[in-house]
């Protein structure tokens, strides 16, 4: 097992890292990271979920001199989504590297703020095939001091008809480069690229192992339209458990989830490898005992736990490999017992699981959320059967005579006293779940796209997987919170899509400035909605949100678009004569 301590990374690398939790690296970062650092070209056959964006990103950091403010490393992507969640990560791998400038670079977004930046001095460029060749013909992007090309999701560009512009890429690159090249397929094309580009590469694959999980039913959740904690907590609501364990990614969320359910009312514990193997043990301990039910883990500190009771498993995050996701899964369904995995999907996701049941050879169904109806009846089934257990096992008569006696005294009848004593005792576990508040509407046309409540989510989450593809009037407003603040757009969506209950695919534009920005977000919010998002607070300033007026309108959950092209590569921009393309370029992910 390697750490992340012995791969010999920088040292501000490895503090983020660090400081951002990650305990391990990954099968595909520990294949890849020592190559990378000794400079070595790489042939990568990996997927988004393997944490190959680390792979790539930790090593390139690690080699970067910050003295040197010219390009020292050119990722490209296929799409802009991919171009900047990968510059994010970036800039979140170097929070430690003071003066580190990273700049995404596509089409749509504006050439002239690129500009600005390219002269102010960048370390790394993200960008989209289309707009890199248009920066390298203007002179504009200079590649001489450039250390490393890492061709991401190269299977994509080919489908995307980008793959001549990446071999003129290529050639328009030093000849003492590094290329790393990662691919989650190989096609001829691709590996005739890795021949022609890549010098002597190291070949990379993390081997799909078959195994066999007869004992445990498997089931997925796609993870859209409700954040996760809430799908869990709704799920363990629904579900007959026992002991669970809970597998997340860091060892940070650990410890947030295990508060977060506690504070819910679960009896619940991290255990991560911060913690030393006396504390892991007596957690394990405590679960083998049911004085907690539920353990929040990461991949290494639950290896090797051996405890009947455990019913569950809930993949909260998803795992970086089939591997790990055997693994976990094997910690439910012992000593002859059957047991139960979830596991939780992003869209984005999809193929890891697709790799994971080629690998179990065993198809992992489909499950919905439990509805609040659902839950509602299964808190009156419990109630009942506390009742029952309390009336079967405990000598009540001591207080069968303080009822009889109370309810003579104040003239009531013996249902109201018990109605008053169930309140008390479900105080925090309601029997009858409110309405969730509806928000104003002004008619039904009126009514804000993509805000809203439970009762609205379930068309909000059709919707998010099959847009009409029709535009929605939009507004903007002005956010107390820009670059000066360290902001990125990740930041302000997953603040308004929590505070708000907005699906983040409704979120249009963010334009970040130096101590503001400004998003779009559908026209209409209601009143009692905006007071609640002048308090949120983002990289801790409140947000203040302010209506400056009518935005563009915008097409919720617009993907771009993929045009097939032909023919030679003379395009001024990645995507032209595309509407949506230029409007949603904000630097916004989704
Ligand atoms: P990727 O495959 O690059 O899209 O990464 C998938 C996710 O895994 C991202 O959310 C990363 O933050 C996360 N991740 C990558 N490497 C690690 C690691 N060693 N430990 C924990 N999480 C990681």
């Amino acid at each position: 097992m390697t750490t992340f301590t012995e791969l010999a990374l920088s040292k501000p690398v490895l503090s983020a890292i660090t400081r951002i939790g990650y305990e391990q690296p990954s099968p595909i970062q520990a294949a890849a990271i020592p190559h990378l650092l000794e400079g070595r070209d790489i042939l990568g056959t990996a997927q988004t979920g393997t944490g190959k964006t680390a792979a790539f990103a930790l090593p390139a950091l690690s080699n970067i001199d910050l003295k040197v403010e010219a390009p020292q490393v050119l990722v490209l992507a296929p799409t802009r989504e991919l171009a900047i969640q990968v510059a994010e990560a970036f800039q979140n791998y170097a929070s430690d590297m003071r003066g580190f400038h990273v700049l995404p670079i596509y089409g749509g977004s504006s050439m002239s703020g690129q500009l600005r930046q390219l002269q102010r001095g960048v370390h790394v460029v993200v960008g989209t095939p289309g707009r890199v060749m248009d920066h390298l013909r203007r002179g504009t992007l200079k590649l001489d001091k450039l250390k490393t090309v890492v061709l991401d999701e190269a299977d994509e560009m080919l489908r995307m008809g980008f793959i001549d512009d990446v071999t003129w890429i290529l050639d328009h690159t030093p000849a003492e480069r590094q290329v790393a090249l990662f691919s989650a397929t190989m096609p001829a094309v691709i590996r005739k690229v890795a021949n022609t580009y890549l010098n002597n590469p190291e070949e990379i694959k993390i081997e799909a192992k078959t195994a066999t999980v007869s004992s445990v039913t498997q089931r997925y959740w796609k993870a859209v339209g409700t954040n996760k904690l809430d799908a869990m907590t709704r799920i363990l609501e629904a579900e007959d458990f026992d002991g669970v364990i809970v597998f997340v990614r860091t060892k940070t969320l650990t410890v947030e989830l295990a508060e977060k359910l506690e504070a819910r009312g679960h009896r619940a514990s991290a255990i991560n490898g911060d913690m030393s193997q006396q504390l892991r043990e007596r957690t394990i301990e405590h679960l083998k005992k049911s004085k907690i039910d539920i353990v929040v883990a990461t991949d290494v500190a639950a290896r090797g736990i051996d405890v009947a009771r455990v019913s569950h498993v809930i993949n909260y995050d998803i795992p970086y490999d089939t591997e790990a996701y055997v693994h976990r899964i094997g910690r439910t369904g012992r000593a002859g017992r059957t047991g139960s995995a979830i596991l939780f999907v992003a869209p984005r996701e999809r193929n890891m699981l697709r790799s994971i049941e080629k690998a179990t050879r065993q198809t992992i169904t489909p499950m919905e959320l439990p509805s609040r109806e659902q839950v509602q009846t299964r808190r009156i089934d419990q109630f009942k059967a506390s009742i029952d257990k309390a009336l079967e096992q405990s000598d009540l008569s001591i207080y069968s005579d303080l009822i009889e006696a109370f309810v003579k005294e104040r003239e009531i009848a013996p249902e109201q006293v018990a109605a008053a004593l169930a309140f008390m005792a479900q105080q925090d576990r309601p029997l009858v779940m409110e309405e969730p508040r509806k928000p104003e509407r002004r008619d039904s046309r009126d009514a804000t796209p993509g805000f809203g409540d439970e009762e609205r989510r379930p068309r909000r989450e059709r919707k998010e997987e099959t847009f009409s593809g029709e535009s929605i009037a939009m507004e903007r407003f002005r956010i107390e919170v820009g670059h000066d603040h360290q902001v990125k757009p990740g930041d302000i969506v997953g603040a308004i899509a929590n505070e708000a209950d907005l699906s983040s695919a409704y979120i249009g534009r963010i334009n970040l400035l130096d101590d503001h920005s400004t998003v779009d977000l559908p026209a209409g919010m209601p009143a009692e909605m905006l007071q609640l998002l002048k308090k949120v607070r983002v990289r801790n300033q409140p947000l203040n949100i302010q209506s400056q007026g009518a935005a563009d309108d915008f097409v919720p959950g617009a993907k771009s678009p993929r045009p097939k092209r032909k023919g030679p590569p003379n395009r001024g921009g990645d995507r032209p004569n595309n509407r949506r393309d230029s409007r949603n370029d904000g630097g916004r992910r989704r």
